[in-house]
């Protein structure tokens, strides 16, 4: 019934309950379509895990807190966290700490599931709870499932986001003569089968009001559903305090046409076979920062390489390495720390976001560096400067 947006597209292609291209099957890893950084090695989400325990001293060691992932994958990244928490006795052992896990797809959830507790775990009959699923990790931290973020509960909470922004539908448009003009995907007339972009011919509510006026580009690729979810992460931060970290590929809006497809490893026509393959776009971190509206600092976007290199990843492999003597074991610790580093490869693809409340980066002489009560400095934010110790 007439073209659609290409934000509809995508929504319908990635998360339409029978035939969206998450739901019903494993796409991560080797013998999947892509690769993501805690599927490649452990650092990644050790390194992360300190992040969360360094915030987490700097506020003053609440005694209680949530972590909160959106599309947690395989779950291997809160898996990594987990295991730094229970090494950290005073965290582990003193801190009431509860997982909450976002997640669309029936069949993702399922493998999370295995991975954090061992188990396989019944969906939860009341189909009016919001928790779709409960379970206990197998260091003994319980963990609830939701399908969207407004169905965890409010509080003190770290949020995390790997590679979930640039799975969430955009919308696109292109400047013409007559002004800007939404791409939409139609039913290509000579050929029944086939899928093109089409331009809208006059001006759709999306063109009025995601396009800002200064916009200075040509093509330009807007996510509304990303801009509500980081409305919605900086009230809870500004009411609750924590912090949300949040990684993937993107820019700093300066990109245009970045919407493409992956199936197997290599690039795939957006058009074709949908439901079949993953579909992402690069994440804006300006439009990102300006979601904000101020209610949170912002910190980055920065490089991975550089994000992980402050998180001392050079010093996690070195010790790795020396407690190993497994050749096939200390190749690949150096094959993963070579593809999270190298700028060619994600070093300088992928980036890291984060939002604070905005008292984390004021003098106080309270709520930070609680080791040093009287010092007026906050403690630096791990990650986007050195990470130091108190
Ligand atoms: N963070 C993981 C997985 C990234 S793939 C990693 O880095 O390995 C994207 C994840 O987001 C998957 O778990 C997918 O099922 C989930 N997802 C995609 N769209 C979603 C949506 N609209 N709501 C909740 N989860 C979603």
């Amino acid at each position: 019934a007439g073209p659609l947006s290409v934000a509809q597209y995508m929504r319908e292609a990635l998360t339409h309950p029978a035939q969206g291209y998450y739901m019903h099957h494993d796409m991560l890893g080797e013998k999947g379509d892509f690769v993501t950084s805690p599927e490649i090695s452990q650092i990644f989400g050790e390194l992360i895990g300190i992040w969360y325990v360094s915030e987490w001293m700097a506020i003053g060691k609440p005694k209680t807190f949530q972590l909160v992932e959106l599309g947690p994958g395989r779950g291997t990244l809160t898996g990594d966290i987990l295991r730094v928490f229970h090494q950290l006795g005073s965290l582990h052992n003193k801190c009431n700490v509860s997982i909450h896990l976002v997640e669309v797809s029936p069949k993702l959830s399922e493998i999370q599931a295995l991975t954090l507790t061992g188990e396989k775990i019944q969906p939860e009959s009341d189909d009016t709870s919001p928790v779709y699923m409960k379970g206990t990790s197998k260091t003994g931290i319980p963990i609830f499932w939701y399908r969207t973020l407004q169905d965890v509960p409010q509080g003190n909470s770290f949020y995390l986001a790997h590679e979930f922004f640039d799975a969430l539908p955009i919308h696109k448009f292109q400047r013409t003569e007559k002004g800007w003009r939404e791409v939409l995907i139609d039913i290509d007339p000579e050929v029944p089968d086939k899928l093109r972009f089409v331009l809208a011919p006059a001006v759709t509510p999306a063109a009025k009001y995601f396009i800002q006026d200064e916009e200075p580009r040509d093509h330009v690729e807007v996510c509304p559903d990303a801009g509500v979810l980081i409305q919605k992460l900086a009230c809870r931060i500004e009411k609750d305090g924590g912090a949300a970290l949040i990684a993937d590929y993107g820019h700093d809006g300066t990109k245009t046409d970045t919407f493409r497809g992956f199936r197997n490893h290599k690039l795939h026509d957006v058009l074709i076979a949908p439901g079949t393959a993953d579909l992402t776009a690069d994440v804006d971190f300006s439009y990102l920062r300006s979601m904000t509206q101020g209610r949170v600092t912002t910190l980055g976007p920065i490089a991975q390489q550089e994000f992980l290199k402050n998180m001392g990843i050079d010093v996690r492999l070195q010790v790795l390495l020396q407690k190993s003597h497994d050749v096939t074991v200390r190749e690949q610790l150096i094959r993963g720390y070579q593809m999270l580093t190298d700028p060619k490869q994600m070093g300088e693809r992928f980036f890291f976001f984060a939002l604070l409340p905005h008292h984390r980066l004021k003098s106080s002489d309270k709520q930070v560096n609680p080791g040093h009560a009287k010092s007026p400095v906050p403690a630096p934010i791990a990650g986007f400067s050195e990470l130091l110790w108190q």
